[in-house]
C-alpha cells in the first residue's frame, strides 16, 4: 500500500549499529518527513480507535515519540513505560531476560485501572522481550491489554511467536 511504501522509504539502515552484526533500523528520517510523521501518527491512532483503547502506553525511548501523539490524535491519555529508576513515584517493575544479562521496565501503578485498555506502541519490534514485559506489565498493574502496535517488525527474529501467548488473543499490528 501507498503508506507502506511511504513509511519503509524513510527508514534508514545503519549497518554494525550499536554493535558488528546488527543492522540497525533508524526511523529518525521519518520523523523529520512530516508527510510520513502524520501518516504514521494517524495509522497507529486509528489502530487505538479500532481496538477500543483507553491508553496509549510509550515504551521508551522511540515508544514515546510515536506513542504522545497518537494519545492525542486518538483523544487518550498517555502512560511513559520506563527504564527501571527513572520514575519519580510509586513503581510496578517488571524484568526481562536479554541476550546478556537482564533488564526491567518500570509504570506509575495508578496511572492505570481495572477500567483501562491499553494500546502498547514502540518503533520496532526485535525479539518481543520489551513487548512482552510491557504486556505482563500492564496486567499486573490490573489493566486490559488492547493490542500491541509498532511501526515494524523485524520478522526473522520471531517476535511475534514469543509473544503470542502474552498477547493472550490481543492483535499485533505491524505497519
Ligand atoms: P526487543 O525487546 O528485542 O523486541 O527489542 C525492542 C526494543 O529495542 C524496542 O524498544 C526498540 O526500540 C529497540 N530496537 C531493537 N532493534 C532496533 C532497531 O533496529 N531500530 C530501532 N530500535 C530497535
Amino acid at each position: 500500500t501507498d503508506i507502506r511504501e511511504l513509511l519503509l522509504s524513510r527508514i534508514r539502515d545503519v549497518a554494525d549499529y550499536p554493535e558488528p552484526g546488527v543492522m540497525f533500523k533508524d526511523i529518525t528520517p521519518l520523523l523529520a518527513d512530516p508527510a510520513a510523521f502524520t501518516a504514521l501518527t494517524d495509522a497507529l491512532a486509528e489502530i487505538a480507535e479500532r481496538t477500543g483503547a483507553t491508553k496509549v502506553v510509550g515504551l521508551e525511548a522511540r515508544g514515546f515519540i510515536l506513542g504522545a501523539p497518537v494519545a492525542v490524535r486518538a483523544g487518550l491519555g498517555f502512560i511513559p513505560v520506563r527504564k527501571a529508576g527513572k520514575l519519580p513515584g510509586a513503581t510496578l517493575g517488571q524484568a526481562y531476560d536479554l541476550e546478556y544479562g537482564s533488564a526491567e521496565i518500570e509504570v506509575h501503578a495508578e496511572d492505570l485501572t481495572a477500567d483501562d485498555r491499553v494500546l502498547v506502541v514502540d518503533d520496532v519490534l526485535a525479539t518481543g522481550g520489551t513487548a512482552e514485559a510491557s504486556v505482563q506489565l500492564i496486567r499486573r498493574a490490573g489493566a486490559e491489554v488492547a493490542g500491541l502496535a509498532v511501526l515494524m517488525e523485524l520478522g526473522f527474529l520471531n517476535g511475534r511467536a514469543r509473544l503470542e501467548p502474552a498477547l493472550n488473543g490481543a492483535p499485533l499490528e505491524a505497519l
